[in-house]
């Protein structure tokens, strides 16, 4: 949906599609984006008004750039204007900050008559000016600095030559491909010897021609960082102004990753890789959204939100961890990463890599199909690893065996921990659940502790004291007693991260336990504080949410616990038991990574159900097959398309009429008769932060329906009145 707005322009520098501009927009100015250049306008010239100014400094945007956030704005069911800039970094977005953005000197080139007339024209003994005609010859360009530091009166010369037609002055930055760089690692970073697997993926990518959409399925420890760096090293070898994006879910969980970059790219010239994710102050963010775009940057390394960087010479996309929800943009433009990373791949007509250990079920599905050609690492990389072995510990046989469990923590959990602390090896015990206990109650009158402005428990945080809601933040002191009956006998249920740390600590006499979530990494770079301690040895058990099960590579790890993971089989979200398998599946990977043997430990009541059995077999392709069969018969992603509506509202009845007349009005829509449109439900949270939430599913066999009638609607839900928002979120995550 482009809304675009009409203004004259009537600025000595010529437009050009793609250019930031200032603008009139109501009382304020804003910043905006000349999208197309038209030579007349529906609107009255009286009421046309003037664009304010030009950024000079900033290259124009490409036309395939625009093309890109035009077609996110019109699949997701946004404005143009929603997309695009947002899509640019807040520095840019301020007319007022350019002139300091920008603030670059200009450059000096060579044209080509100075090259046939330089430096013949010049007297025989300038030796000075001799100078600085064979630097312009040499070098792509030069700035006023450098040319006075070879002649003292550049300044004055360069005017007269530019009268001539001999050089030009450069004032945009433009990509100035460094082609004396070297491009290939140097020695400082021995490189491993690919396996043969590793070398086959290589080179399937490297040889790749045109759009070429990869699944690299790789078991946890296969290596697929190597094959990201080697596809990558080979491409920027052989074009010495090719960039590369490389995306990962969450950039400050992996250091370690950029790390890897860094040292393999040492070579390359400073700035050549850049990072792109929220955690950036707004000077680098734009600093380096600048050098993507000037093509000075060859490598950019960013979460979700990269993929609409403006990059001109992009040639080849990474995803990695590919199946990870937080590739999900979840406000907002509510857009994937992964599937936007596939449309620009097929706009520019390059290779895209999508790589994980588990994929999810949809990109599973395209190459089962043949449309992604499929990579497979099934072995770990390094010689002596080996997958770990996974144990289901029968929580239920525990208990008829009257074996003791402490505290939630199965015997036999307890017991391998022990062993693993006297032979000083790591362990990780994961659980999905921080706080210390989910559920604070009275046993005298069943009182539970809740969120006051939301319908869900409050949870409870013991070593701050304090009842805590996971949803809106609401937070107060722990009462001594039951608010209710008076009882002094409240007591914890449930498990959370902190409670089992405290259990650990006394169940493995003398273990260092560290605890890694959310609470205990609050503080900015504390994350990295903490997983430094990890890799140092300095930790004997480390308890964690999902935190701890992306990506690290833990050397001294044997031993995974988990808990408490029974709950996502039973979910009423159809896409739990995907998720749990890729997150049993990626915190088992923590194991064993190097030469000693991992062994993976689950607590669980149901050691028969069908996932735990694929998991314990190692058996992601067993668990994917089985599962897109079942989605298939139950007619669900992805072999139909989704999209929901949702509302907020003051009352729930608010939320569900505004729903209920939006579906009312979707019936006679273009498209509408291809398209099941759900009941409008409740949220299973129905009530956050005092706002009642309800949402509307609609469903169609039809890409290009659903897509007609969504649009369609638009305008009809505009002029929907009665809540406070609403949203609608194609291909969303969470049904
Ligand atoms: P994945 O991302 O597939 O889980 P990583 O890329 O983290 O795996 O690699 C796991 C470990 O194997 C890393 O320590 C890495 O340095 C090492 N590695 C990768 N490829 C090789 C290889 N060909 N030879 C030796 N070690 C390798
Ligand atoms: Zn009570
Ligand atoms: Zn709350």
């Amino acid at each position: 949906m482009p809304v675009l707005f009409d203004y004259r322009y009537a600025l000595p520098a010529a437009p050009a599609v793609g250019m930031l501009v200032q603008v009139p927009f109501g009382r304020r100015e804003v910043v905006g984006l000349i999208c197309e250049i038209a030579h007349s306008s529906d609107v009255p010239a009286a009421k046309l008004r003037d664009i304010t100014s030009i950024c000079e400094g900033c290259a124009p945007l490409s036309e395939k750039w625009i093309a890109l956030v035009s077609f996110a704005a019109d699949y997701y069911q946004r404005g143009l204007g929603e997309v695009a800039l947002p899509a640019l970094p807040q520095a840019l977005r301020d007319a007022s900050r350019w002139d300091r953005l920008f603030a670059v000197e200009p450059r000096f080139r060579i044209l080509p008559e100075g090259r046939a007339q330089l430096p013949d024209a010049l007297p025989a003994r300038a030796s000075a000016l001799r100078r600085l005609a064979d630097a312009l010859a040499e070098q792509p360009s030069l700035t006023l600095s450098d040319a006075r530091a070879l002649h003292p009166k550049a300044g004055a010369t360069f005017d007269d030559w530019i009268a001539r037609g001999w050089i030009e002055a450069v004032t945009a930055q433009i990509a100035e491909p460094d082609a004396s760089a070297p491009m290939l690692p140097t020695g400082a970073v021995p490189l491993p010897l690919l396996t043969d697997e590793q070398r086959e993926a290589v080179d399937a990518i490297s040889g790749a021609q045109g759009f070429a959409p990869f699944l690299l399925h790789g078991v946890t420890g296969s290596g697929k960082t190597e094959v990201y760096l080697h596809a990558l090293a080979a491409l920027l070898a052989d074009r010495p102004d090719a960039q590369a994006l490389v995306l990962v879910p969450e950039i400050n969980l992996t250091p370690q990753f950029e790390a890897a970059f860094r040292a393999r790219f040492a070579a390359l010239a400073d700035g050549s890789i850049v990072t792109m994710h929220s955690g950036l102050a707004e000077g680098e963010r734009a600093r380096n959204w600048l050098a993507a775009h000037t093509g000075s940057a060859r490598i950019v390394l960013g979460t979700r939100l990269a993929i609409l960087a403006s990059m001109p010479k992009l040639a080849i996309i990474v995803v990695d961890e590919e199946h990870d929800p937080a590739y999900k943009q979840q406000e907002g433009l509510r857009y994937s990463a992964r599937d936007l990373a596939i449309y620009r791949a097929k706009q520019l007509d390059i290779p895209v890599v999508l790589g994980s250990a588990t994929p999810s079920l949809e990109t599973w599905w395209q190459a089962e199909q043949g449309r992604y050609t499929r990579l497979t690492l099934t072995r770990r990389a390094v010689a002596e690893a080996v997958l770990p072995s996974v144990r289901l510990i029968d929580l239920e046989e525990e208990r008829r065996r009257g074996r003791a469990s402490v505290e939630g923590l199965a015997g036999p959990l307890i017991a391998a921990l022990k062993t693993r602390v006297e032979r000083g090896e790591q362990s990780l015990v994961f659980l999905n659940r921080r706080g210390y206990a989910p559920i604070l109650s009275c046993e005298a009158c069943g009182w539970v502790a809740g969120c006051p402005r939301c319908s869900a428990y409050a949870v409870l945080h013991k070593p701050e004291r304090a009842l805590r809601c996971h949803h809106c933040g609401w937070e107060s002191r722990i009462p001594k007693s039951c608010p209710e009956c008076g009882n002094i006998d409240i007591a914890p249920m449930g498990r959370g991260t902190q409670r089992v740390e405290e259990t650990l600590a006394s169940v493995v006499p003398g273990a260092r336990v560290l605890r890694i979530d959310a609470d205990s990494t609050r503080r900015k770079g504390s994350a990295q504080a903490l997983f430094s301690d990890v890799h140092a040895g300095e930790v004997d058990i480390l308890v964690g949410t999902q935190m701890i099960a992306k990506g690290h590579d833990f050397r001294r790890v044997t031993l995974v616990g988990v808990l408490n993971a029974d709950t996502a089989l039973f979910s009423h979200d159809f896409r739990a038991s995907e998720r749990l398998f890729a997150q049993l599946t990626q915190v088992s990977g923590r194991a064993g990574r190097a030469g000693l043997p991992g062994e993976v430990m689950i607590q669980t009541r149901y050691p028969r159900h069908a996932l735990y059995q694929a998991l314990s077999r190692q058996d992601y392709v067993g668990f994917a097959n089985s599962t897109l069969a079942e989605r298939r018969d139950a007619r669900l992603p992805p072999f139909v398309y989704q999209a929901m509506l949702r509302a907020e509202g003051r009352t729930l009845d608010a939320a569900l009429k505004f729903l209920e007349e939006a579906a009312a009005a979707f019936g006679p829509l273009p498209g509408a008769e291809r398209v099941t449109v759900y009941d409008a439900v409740p949220l299973t949270i129905v009530k956050v932060f005092n706002v009642h939430r309800a949402q509307l599913l609609l469903e169609s066999a039809s890409r290009a329906a659903l897509q007609a009638s969504l649009r369609a609607w638009q305008p009809v839900l505009r002029s929907l009145k009665g809540v406070l928002r609403w949203n609608v979120e194609v291909d969303p995550l969470d049904v």
